[in-house]
C-alpha cells in the first residue's frame, strides 16, 4: 500500500481545506469501502482525513421533513424511531445490505459514495476504464452477469451498489454538501451520474466537498412502502435487482406512486414513466405489470445477465404487490 499521511478533522472547515487543495487527499469516515480499495490498489490518496469525530450523526426533524446527518451509522439509521415511523422504506433498504457489523460502521455519507462491485474494477491486472480512463472495459466482453441492463454505455456497463440510494431516490432525498466556498443542496437523482463517455466520474461531487446531510422531504409513503431486494444469499450479498415501491392509495386508487431499482443501472434508477402509469389506476396486477412493462422495455442486456430484464419484471410486480396489499 502506498505509504499516506492521516489527520483527524474536528472541524469542518479545515477538513475541506485540506481536502480542496490536494487532488490526492480524501475523506475517510468508517473505511469499510475505502481501505478495501486502497488494500486493492485502486486508489492511492496521499492524504487521509478522518471524519469521524465531526458533530454530524444526529438524525432531527427540520421544516418540511427529516435531517440525517453524514456520519449517522447505517444501523442508527435503520433503527431510529423517527426514520422507522416516517420513512419505514428507508430503514428497510438499509438492513437489507452488508452485514450488522458493516452497518455499524458505514456511514450515511460514505454509503452515497461507495463504488461499484465489479470485479474488473477490483482486479488491477485488468482493463477497467472507471479505474483507469481509457484502459477499455474487461466486463463488456467478459463475464457480465452482475452488470447493469439500463442507461450504460460501451465505456461502461458497472452497477451501482447501494441499497440506501435506492430509498432515498424513491422517497426524493436531498443530498447537502459543504464545499469551501459555502452549502450546495443537490438532488438525489442529479447526484449520481451516468458512465457515458466518463464512466471514472460517479458522481457532481467536487474535490473538498463534505457531504454533511440528506434531508428527506414529508412522505405520504409511510403506511404503504417496501423495499425488495433479490440477491444470490439471504443476506451479506448485493443486490441482482432490488426495487424500491412506495404507493398512496385512496378509495381503491393509486393517488401517488415512487419506484426506484437497484441492481441495474449505473445510479438509482428511478422510473417516472412508470410512476404516471400507476397513478389513477386501480392497484391491481395489471397495473402492476403495465408499469414494469414499461421499465424494463428499455433495457439492453448483456451476454450473461439477459435473466435480470425478467427479475427486474417480476421483482417490480412483487414489490409493489405487497405494497398494494398493506392496510
Ligand atoms: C463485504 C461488504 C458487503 C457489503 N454489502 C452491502 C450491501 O449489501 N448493500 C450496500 O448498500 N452496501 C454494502 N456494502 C457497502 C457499505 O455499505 C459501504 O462500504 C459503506 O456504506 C461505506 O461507508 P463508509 O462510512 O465506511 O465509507 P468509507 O469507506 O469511509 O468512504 C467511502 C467513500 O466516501 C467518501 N466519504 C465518506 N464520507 C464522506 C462525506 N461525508 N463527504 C464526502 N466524502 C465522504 C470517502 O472519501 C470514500 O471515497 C458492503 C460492504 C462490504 C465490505
Ligand atoms: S463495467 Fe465499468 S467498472 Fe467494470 S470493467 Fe467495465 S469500465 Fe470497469
Amino acid at each position: 500500500m502506498k505509504p499516506f499521511a492521516y489527520t483527524r478533522a474536528t472541524e469542518e472547515r479545515a477538513a475541506i481545506q485540506t481536502v480542496a487543495s490536494n487532488t490526492e487527499a480524501k475523506f475517510i469516515a468508517g473505511g469499510t469501502n475505502l481501505l478495501d480499495l486502497m488494500k486493492e490498489g485502486v486508489t492511492q490518496p496521499s492524504q487521509l482525513v478522518d471524519i469521524t469525530r465531526l458533530p454530524l450523526a444526529q438524525v432531527e426533524v427540520i421544516s418540511g421533513g427529516v435531517r440525517i446527518g453524514a456520519m449517522a451509522k447505517n444501523s442508527d439509521v435503520a433503527n431510529n424511531q423517527l426514520i422507522k415511523e416516517r420513512y419505514p422504506l428507508l430503514s428497510e433498504a438499509f438492513l437489507a445490505g452488508a452485514s450488522p457489523q458493516l452497518r455499524n460502521m458505514a456511514s450515511v455519507g460514505g454509503n452515497l459514495l461507495q463504488r461499484t462491485r465489479c470485479y474488473y474494477f477490483y482486479d488491477t491486472s485488468m482493463p477497467c476504464n472507471k479505474r483507469e480512463p481509457g484502459s477499455g472495459c474487461a466486463a463488456i466482453e467478459g463475464y457480465n452477469r452482475i452488470h447493469a441492463i439500463l442507461g450504460a454505455s460501451d465505456k461502461c456497463i458497472a452497477t451501482h451498489p447501494s441499497d440506501m440510494c435506492v430509498a432515498l431516490a424513491a422517497l426524493d432525498a436531498t443530498i447537502r454538501v459543504q464545499g469551501a466556498n459555502g452549502i450546495r443542496t443537490i438532488p438525489i437523482a442529479e447526484f449520481h451520474r451516468l458512465p457515458g463517455d466518463t464512466p471514472e466520474i460517479d458522481t457532481v461531487l467536487q474535490q473538498g466537498e463534505l457531504i454533511v446531510s440528506v434531508d428527506l422531504p414529508d412522505s405520504p409513503f409511510a403506511r404503504r412502502s417496501h423495499y425488495l431486494k433479490v440477491r444470490d444469499r439471504a443476506s451479506y450479498a448485493f443486490a441482482l435487482v432490488s426495487v424500491a415501491a412506495a404507493l398512496d392509495i385512496d378509495n381503491d386508487t393509486i393517488k401517488a406512486a415512487r419506484i426506484a431499482m437497484g441492481g441495474v443501472a449505473h445510479k438509482p434508477w428511478r422510473s417516472l414513466e412508470a410512476e404516471k402509469i400507476l397513478v389513477g389506476a386501480k392497484p391491481n396486477e395489471e397495473t402492476f405489470t403495465a408499469a414494469a412493462t414499461a421499465i424494463v422495455q428499455e433495457a439492453k442486456p448483456q451476454k450473461y445477465n439477459k435473466f435480470k430484464v425478467e427479475m427486474a419484471k417480476r421483482a417490480i410486480v412483487r414489490a409493489l404487490t405487497t405494497v398494494g396489499e398493506m392496510a
